[in-house]
């Protein structure tokens, strides 16, 4: 019998007739489910004090293992394997805490989490290290229960991605080199910051190609969607996606919230609640925060910090999820005398540019927890499959009128819930370049000389907001993550350093980023002419050359 936990289903399924269940190997290759929605699973464990407090000395891997195996059934992946994959998944960090927890100031009791010791130096790593090695798992195991021997046609996976810069970098890093798996990323040429590109552009291994894409980031995912989308590319290949709605990368990055619990313990052996404050963008992150508290992990709240993409914190104060920040029933600035409409307000540029969105693609699985609550609790009577359903409903509706009209409100006792859990800060463009510098200078904390990247500063600047409301009450120590390293947005460290006495970009520099720029690269330009046709052509190529390639190193090793 599969425990509920470690059973799926789809934020949208609300007819009784169509809802299945779903494996955890169906939810991580599938990325999103049929109707649109997002997986969640069934029941979220409640571990209890007395189960996680045992875990509070274990390594890092351990604690991952101990997380996932709740999520993950014995049967679908045995512990003997668990433990392999997510030991080969942080074995490349390259801190021997994995997730270090730094003390900024001891008074205020605020800390940070580095999250970016991984291979690209960024929080996702900790995802995608993880998904990368699930992928090959399972095509491995297809693979050798093939029928027909050597000879049939192997099972492969074509992982296909846009990225304006982390994702990217994270995802190659995560699927190099890996069996029966082929990675594509597309860039808006010219567009990305030079770190990122060289990190994208100077792995080599057949398996990965990168597409530098004549066009925005959007003419990327619009590609991405419409290959997911053509019955001719379905025909040919198993499309796979590692954005951040993947339930894995969700599940991955639960763990950090507990070893950051467990890292305060050891100095603060009397604690009791935390607050976790996080620099959001698809609202990833914070969410594995939201699933950590449901298992138990004393948090006291989780403080969403955004730049001027802020439709979360809109949300916040309104109960409107709504893509422009005038409300839908205001006459629009946009909408002329003659009657056409303007573009519909896009994204802005800021210096946190892996936090520059429209809307929260991973918010939807909180609102659906938090409806399904309040159907529970407004409808004690019915069955508590009515209640999922109705819940389902809802979520369908929303994201209907949010298609429809660019917005959706929910009811006040939904936005009352996502309060008493969630605080939210937004941190304008200036403000994030002050963040910097104030730590830098030990102005702002007790720490002198820490340069923030302008991500993990936001997060610093709303935890400093946050730290100063509170003042009165009894606060809970403050732990706010940092989801990249400085280097990797030189830009926007250097305006914030570059009149400091003292500071020079090549200190904070890795030894991994000196002489990147020199290195043999491997790339492929896609120009706005050949588009979709000529990726999809390139797509066919690169794959059936590796399965020429794959296909003869195992028939080599089999004779
Ligand atoms: C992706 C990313 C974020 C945002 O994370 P979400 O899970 O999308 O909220 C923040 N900072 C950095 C450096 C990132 O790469």
């Amino acid at each position: 019998m599969v425990a509920n936990n470690s059973k799926y289903s789809s934020t949208r399924y609300h007819d009784s007739s169509l809802r299945e269940f779903f494996s955890f190997e169906d939810v991580v290759l599938k990325g999103l489910a049929s109707d649109g929605g997002l997986f969640h699973p069934h029941e979220v464990p409640n571990v209890g004090s007395d189960k996680y407090l045992g875990w509070k000395d274990l390594s890092f891997p351990e604690l991952a293992y101990n997380v996932m195996r709740l999520y993950i059934d014995n049967h679908e992946i045995s512990d003997a394997e668990l433990k392999d994959i997510v030991n080969r998944s942080y074995s490349t960090f390259r801190h021997p805490d994995t997730v270090p927890l730094v003390p900024l100031d001891e008074d205020k009791s605020l800390y940070l989490l580095e999250l970016f010791h991984g291979p690209t130096f960024a929080f996702k790593d900790v995802a995608l290290q993880f998904l990368g090695n699930l992928f090959e798992f399972f095509l491995v195991r297809k693979n050798k229960n093939l029928e027909g021997g050597p000879n049939a046609t192997r099972h492969h996976l074509t992982v296909i991605g846009a990225t304006s810069g982390d994702t990217g970098s994270a995802a190659i890093y995560g699927l190099r080199g890996k069996k029966d798996v082929s990675i594509f990323i597309m860039f808006p040429d010219g567009k990305v910051s030079p770190v990122q590109e060289a990190q994208m552009t100077t792995v080599l291994d057949p398996n990965v190609h990168c597409l530098s894409v004549q066009g925005t980031f959007d003419d990327c995912q619009d590609y991405v969607k419409a290959l997911f989308a053509d019955p001719e590319t379905n025909k040919i290949h198993h499309l796979a996606a590692v954005n951040s709605i993947n339930w894995a990368r969700i599940l991955a990055q639960i763990t950090y919230y507990f070893s950051a619990y467990f890292q305060l313990l050891k100095t603060k052996p009397d604690l009791e609640k935390v607050k976790f404050v996080v620099p959001t963008g698809n609202f990833g992150d914070i969410l594995a925060g939201y699933y950590a508290q449901r298992m138990g992990l004393p948090i006291e709240k989780l403080v969403i910090a955004t730049n001027e993409n802020d439709i979360l914190h809109r949300f916040w104060r309104t109960g409107s999820y709504s893509k422009s920040p005038k409300p839908a029933s205001e006459p629009h600035e946009g909408i002329k005398e003659d009657g056409a409409q303007a573009h519909e307000a896009g994204v802005k540029e800021t210096y946190s540019p892996a936090m520059d969105i429209l809307v929260s693609s991973n918010f939807e699985r909180l609102l659906w927890h938090l409806s399904l609550e309040h159907e529970l609790e407004t409808n004690p009577e019915v069955k508590y499959e009515s209640s999922v359903r109705a819940a389902g409903q809802k979520i369908d509706s929303w994201f209907q009128d949010l298609k429809r009209t660019g917005s959706f409100t929910v009811q006040p006792e939904i936005l009352n819930k996502a309060r008493s859990i969630f605080a939210t800060h937004r941190v304008s463009n200036a403000e994030t370049l002050d963040a910097i510098r104030d730590c830098y200078r030990g102005d702002a904390i007790a720490k002198k000389g820490y340069v923030l990247d302008p991500h993990s500063a936001i997060g610093v600047a709303a935890s400093l907001r946050e730290i100063e409301q509170q003042k009165t009450t009894a606060a809970a120590p403050t732990v706010s993550l940092a989801t990249a390293h400085a280097a990797k947005f030189a830009g926007a460290v250097e305006l914030a350093l570059q009149n400091e006495k003292g500071f020079d970009f090549n200190t904070v520099l890795p030894e991994q980023f000196v002489g990147l720029n020199d290195k043999e690269r491997k790339v492929l330009k896609v120009s706005s002419d050949e588009g979709l046709f000529g990726i999809r052509n390139i797509i066919t190529r690169e794959v059936e050359k590796e399965k020429i390639a794959a296909h003869a190193l195992n028939g080599s090793s089999s004779s």
